[in-house]
């Protein structure tokens, strides 16, 4: 994967060449992303810019001097090239100084699970989804709702295999996707991570710093990585998804930042989120109890994702709802209102924005919720009931 590869994040990209190209390259980098922000690409994409024989020659470990005496000095290179012998292996995964740890499950009761033991399935799956999460990895490997680990043995490998002189090129990277997943065990790591021998480069890939053990975060760089513009997103569905332009906004505008979910959302273009919320809302306001159980078991059967999309849409929605009402319809530009609904003027003529805002603030949680697997029919039952309040009793807006 090359930096051309990986969705803008073009101040990041620059940071990291000129660590490298000034000599202050941190031995232990920490990305820290959201999830399809792109934490895993880049740090790819870095690793490859490492190792590849033309953007980093010194880093090629047989690189002897010419025989034609001196060579042109080579423009500072700003990407790997993508087609020597090292890119070729790199993108492939297969570079034998690049090594990967990530989440796995255990095959066998008692067994405890290495990176390795999965990394053909791992390669293939990264290779063609570069921007999935591990909820999609897990998945991937038929861990269904099993935590995934990194495991005490898994890091004795990783010290094992630190500790080796490197194959091919100068650099070894051993690269940690979602070290939220050490335990404890991780404290086995804090020597190396914090002097690791020379021309050896951690790269940790996470998406919440919190879930971390401590020790670790204290020894190593953070990089922030900020989620995807609307822009960027939209760029990237033109080009890479060939999607007509007001498509693609449409679907940057309820991503979130994360290519993921606009990869998502169009997955399930086909479904009719307005219809669900329609009769959500109608049930709330009118129908009543039975109707609104019948809405929640349908939410219920589409599943974590669909559920965290459904509510990032009505997100959406409420917003330009907020939008309108602080700035008169009149007032909200032109782009906007392209993807303005209808639903969103209804909505804003029959709340106000106390009751817009904290509608919001509940949908937020019970994404929050929904992420972290939480029941969904009672998540949603909950919700149904705190909109029914917010909706017809002004005063409880007041008690959140
Ligand atoms: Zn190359």
């Amino acid at each position: 994967m090359r930096f051309a590869d990986v969705i803008n994040q073009e101040i990041v990209k620059k940071h990291l060449r000129e660590m490298l190209s000034e000599n202050r390259l941190s031995h232990a980098l920490f990305f820290l992303a959201r999830d399809g922000a792109g934490g895993l690409p880049l740090a790819r994409a870095f690793a490859q810019f490492l190792v590849c024989e033309k953007s980093n020659p010194a880093a090629v470990k047989s690189a002897g001097p010419s025989l034609f005496g001196d060579e042109p000095e080579l423009a500072a290179q700003t990407d790997s090239c993508g087609v020597c012998a090292a890119c070729v292996k790199a993108s492939q995964l297969i570079h034998p100084d690049i090594h990967f740890t990530f989440p796995v499950i255990s095959s066998k009761p008692g067994t405890p699970p290495l990176s390795a033991d999965f990394i053909t399935q791992f390669r293939a799956w990264a290779v063609s989804n570069p921007y999935a999460n591990s909820y999609e990895w897990l998945q991937f490997i038929s861990a269904e709702n099993k935590q995934g680990n990194i495991t005490a043995k898994e890091c004795e490998v990783i010290l094992h295999n630190m500790s080796m002189k490197s194959f091919e090129s100068t650099y070894k990277v051993q690269i940690i996707w979602m070290p939220e997943a050490l335990g404890k065990e991780g404290n086995k790591l804090l020597k190396i991570i914090e002097e690791p021998p020379p021309h050896t480069v951690f790269i940790l890939v996470a998406e919440n710093e919190e879930l971390v053990l401590p020790t670790i975060l204290s020894r190593v760089q953070l990089i922030k990585i900020p989620p995807l513009t609307k822009e960027d997103i939209t760029t990237a569905l033109v080009e890479r998804e060939s999607l007509p332009e007001t498509t693609a906004k449409k679907i940057a505008g309820m991503s979130d930042g994360s290519y993921l979910e606009a990869l998502q959302i169009i997955q399930h273009q086909d479904d009719d989120w307005d219809a669900m919320l329609k009769e959500w809302m109608n049930s709330i306001v009118r129908t009543g109890p039975a109707a609104q159980v019948k809405v929640i078991e349908e939410i219920a059967k589409i599943g974590r994702e669909k559920q965290k999309q459904l509510l990032r849409y009505f997100i959406q929605i409420l917003q330009h709802a907020l939008h309108i009402s602080i700035l008169g319809s009149n007032r909200v530009s032109e782009k906007e209102s392209e993807n303005v609904h209808d639903f969103a003027g209804k909505l804003q003529r029959f709340l106000n924005t106390q009751q817009l805002e904290a509608i919001v603030h509940e949908l937020d949680k019970t994404s929050y919720y929904i992420e972290r697997n939480a029941h969904a029919k009672v998540t949603f039952h909950a919700l149904t009931i705190k909109l029914y309040h917010i909706i017809s009793d002004k005063s409880l807006i007041l008690v959140k």
